[in-house]
């Protein structure tokens, strides 16, 4: 089975500009060079801290922003090469849910306008359908007509991120992008928001690309888990083998610091240290070094390439690569020790 995006070398870089002139003295490496897939019906999870990368490449599989570099093939067809028409009749296919659906929807219109808009841009159906559309993708959603005729202030924090999941729906979407859908809600809120979009993606086919900044929202909605640490993808893995078997030390640390249900058992936290460095000017070598417990000399030389491991499980790591120069790390650590 092919899968149904196919992401490679993809790399958004920023330019830093200075002075009155706006020389380009650098560049913010956003998402720098990472690679996955996602196959059908599946729910890939994508997580990290803020400034990772992971929204950016969210907006780059959109098309919001242009890659700097790399390939998206999407449904057998590679992004950057369609045409206009092409490229119109692709957004309809792939749609995006965002953190803050109270931004994202304008305060002006009504949810019926804003519901009916994506049909309008895309010429699909009638005045009359159209309506009926709304009609029925508010009740799918868990709301009802009635709703149709008012605004987005007079709904809670999460009616409006249904309204937002309803939106994305409209177009009948094979891939949908989800921005950290729940990060701004109420806790017991998410759980329903979570189930809801589980339900959808059974009912309507649908693949997930689901972003959050923690591991634990992800954990049971995503089939796979890839982790990004400044602008990288550092560990990729089915679900059950990341959250049983982290490999990355960055992993480790994240998992570790999700929160146990049972509040009389207080598990042992390892934790990051230091800042996040700024993407715009990364540590050398491995960009985790300045802040893993593990580092080695060579992490601060040479850059881990993702390599898979076991069964689908990859990670981008010195500890574990055969990659020049580790074996000779460790032996000499072994002769110092
Ligand atoms: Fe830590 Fe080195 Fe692995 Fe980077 S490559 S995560 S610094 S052990
Ligand atoms: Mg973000």
């Amino acid at each position: 089975q092919k899968p149904l995006l196919k992401v490679e070398g993809l790399k958004k870089y920023f330019p830093i500009k200075k002075g009155m002139l706006g020389r380009t003295t650098g560049y913010v490496k956003a998402v720098d060079d990472i690679s996955f897939y996602v196959n059908k019906g599946e729910t890939l999870g994508i997580v990290g801290e803020s400034g990772c990368g992971k929204s950016t490449t969210g907006r780059v599989l959109m098309r919001l922003l242009e890659p700097t570099e790399g390939t998206v093939e999407f449904d057998g067809k590679e992004l950057t090469s369609l045409s206009t028409s092409e490229m119109r009749k692709m957004r309809r296919d792939i749609q995006m849910v965002f953190q803050d659906p109270y931004a994202s929807l304008n305060p002006r219109h009504t949810i019926g306008k804003i519901l009916e808009e994506p049909l309008l841009v895309h010429g699909i159906s009638d005045a009359k359908e159209r309506r009926k559309s709304v009609v029925k993708f508010l009740e799918i959603v868990g709301l009802n007509a009635y709703h149709a005729k008012r605004y987005p202030h007079q709904f809670s924090g999460g009616q409006r991120q249904r309204i937002g999941i309803a939106r994305a729906l409209m177009t009948n979407p094979k891939l949908i992008i989800a921005d950290e859908p729940v990060s701004a809600l109420d806790v017991s809120i998410q759980a329903q928001v979570l189930n809801l979009m589980q339900d959808l993606q059974k009912e309507f086919d649908l693949t997930y690309i689901f972003i959050a900044h923690d591991l634990g929202v992800v954990r049971h909605i995503s089939d796979r888990v890839g982790v990004m640490y400044l602008g990288k993808m550092v560990e990729i893995a089915p679900s059950e083998q990341l959250y049983a078997n982290p490999l990355h030390p960055y992993t480790q640390a994240l998992l570790s610091a999700v929160p146990v249900p049972d509040p009389d058992y207080v598990k042992e936290q390892v934790l990051i240290d230091g800042d996040i460095p700024s993407p715009a000017n990364p540590p050398s070598g491995c960009t985790f070094h300045t802040r893993c417990p593990f580092k080695m000399d060579i992490c601060t030389k040479v850059s881990p390439k993702l390599v898979e491991r076991e069964n689908g499980q990859s990670v981008a790591c010195h500890l574990y690569s055969g990659q020049e120069g580790t074996d000779i790390e460790m032996k000499e650590k072994e002769m110092e020790g």
